[in-house]
C-alpha cells in the first residue's frame, strides 16, 4: 500500500507519495495559507488530490500529516501551532472529510524522527533520540522501536529543557531554554555578537552576508566555517558545546543507542558533529567506563517529515 505524507511548514505545504520502503515516488508543494484553518485543510486536500490523480485508483490507502505544534494523543486535534495560527483545531477530521481516506496528524519533529529511525541514520537501532537543530530545536524519541508520544501527545519538546537558570529569554515564556544556546538562532546570535565585538575577525562572515551585522545568517556562517574561517568555527564551537551538554543530559535520562542530529545547522557536517561528540563525552555522567551513544548526522534532510508522516499513516 502507498500512503501520502504531508509536511505543513510555516511557508509551504509539501506532500509526497511514500512507498513501504520510505521512498518518495511523487511530490507537490503549495504555499501555506496564513491564519486560516479552513484554507489550510483545503490546501492539504488539494495536494492529496493532485497526487492521487496521478496514481492508479485505490493505490493510496491513508494520509499522514506532520505539523509544527502540539498534537493530542488521538493524533486528531492540533492543540496549538503558533506558526500557522491553529488552536484546538480538529485538523484530522477537516482533512478526512475532504479526502475520504483515513488520516493521522503527527507533530512534525516526531514524524521526522520516525523516518530517520525507520529509513535513515537510525535504521539499525531501536533506541533513538532525534534532535533537529533548526531555527529552534525539535525532538523525537523512538524507544524500544516505538515512537514515544507521552500521555498527552506532546512528548519530546526538548528544545525547552531549561539548561541555564535565569538564562536567555525564550519565546515560550521561560528563560535559559536549550534552544537559546544550541540552534540556528543561537548560531546566528553568536555570529552577530562576534561581528559587533570584532568586525575585523568577522570579515569573512560579513563579506558572505550583505556587509552588515544584521545580514549575517546561518548560511554565511556555515560557508565561512566550511572554508576554515576561525571566527565562524568559533561560532560553531559554542553551539556544538551546548549541543553536547544537552545530549549528555538526555543520555542520563534516556540512555539511547544513538542520537541523530538534523536540521539546517547539521549541514556543516563534521564541523558541528566532531566537537558535539567531544562535548558529549566530556559532560556525560558515568565516567570513562560508560558506553557512549553514537552521534550521527540525519540522512533524510528536509524530506524526513513527508516520509515519516506517510509511514506513520500506514500503521
Ligand atoms: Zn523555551
Amino acid at each position: 500500500m502507498l500512503t501520502i505524507g504531508v509536511d505543513i511548514g510555516g511557508t509551504k505545504v509539501a506532500a509526497g507519495v511514500v512507498d513501504p520502503q520510505g521512498q518518495i515516488l511523487d511530490r507537490v508543494k503549495h504555499p501555506t495559507p496564513s491564519d486560516d484553518p479552513r484554507a489550510l485543510a483545503d490546501v492539504v486536500a488539494r495536494a492529496v488530490g493532485e497526487l492521487r490523480e496521478r496514481r492508479e485508483e485505490d493505490e493510496i490507502g491513508a494520509v499522514g500529516v506532520g505539523v509544527a505544534g502540539f498534537v493530542d494523543e488521538d493524533r486528531a486535534t492540533v492543540q496549538v501551532a503558533v506558526n500557522i495560527g491553529l488552536r484546538d483545531h480538529p485538523l484530522r477530521d477537516r482533512v478526512q472529510e475532504r479526502v475520504g481516506l483515513p488520516v493521522v496528524i503527527e507533530n512534525d519533529a516526531n514524524a521526522a524522527a520516525w523516518a530517520e529511525a525507520r529509513f535513515g541514520a537510525g535504521r539499525d537501532s531501536d533506541h533513538i533520540v532525534c534532535v533537529t537543530l533548526g531555527t529552534g530545536i525539535g525532538g523525537g524519541l523512538v524507544l524500544g522501536g516505538r515512537l514515544h508520544r507521552g500521555r498527552f501527545g506532546v512528548a519530546a519538546e526538548i528544545g525547552h529543557y531549561r539548561m541555564v537558570p535565569h538564562g536567555r529569554r525564550c519565546a515560550c515564556g521561560s528563560h535559559g531554554c536549550w534552544e537559546q544556546y544550541a540552534s540556528g538562532r543561537a548560531l546566528v546570535a553568536e555570529g552577530r555578537d562576534l561581528a559587533r565585538a570584532d568586525p575585523e575577525a568577522a570579515e569573512r562572515m560579513l563579506k558572505l552576508a550583505d556587509g552588515s551585522v544584521e545580514g549575517i545568517e546561518g548560511r554565511a556562517i556555515t560557508q565561512a566555517a566550511l572554508e576554515g574561517d576561525p571566527a565562524a568555527l568559533e561560532c560553531f564551537a559554542s553551539v556544538a558545546d551546548w549541543t553536547g551538554r544537552g545530549l549528555a543530559d538526555l543520555a542520563a535520562i534516556l540512555d539511547p543507542e544513538c542520537f541523530i542530529v538534523g536540521g539546517g545547522v547539521s549541514d556543516a557536517g563534521d564541523i558541528l558533529i566532531d566537537p558535539v561528540r567531544l562535548s558529549f563525552a566530556r559532560n556525560v555522567s558515568g565516567g570513562p567506563g560508560r558506553r557512549l551513544a553514537d552521534i550521527r548526522v540525519a540522512e533524510l534532510g528536509g524530506e524526513a517529515g513527508i516520509v515519516g508522516a506517510g509511514d506513520l499513516a500506514r500503521r
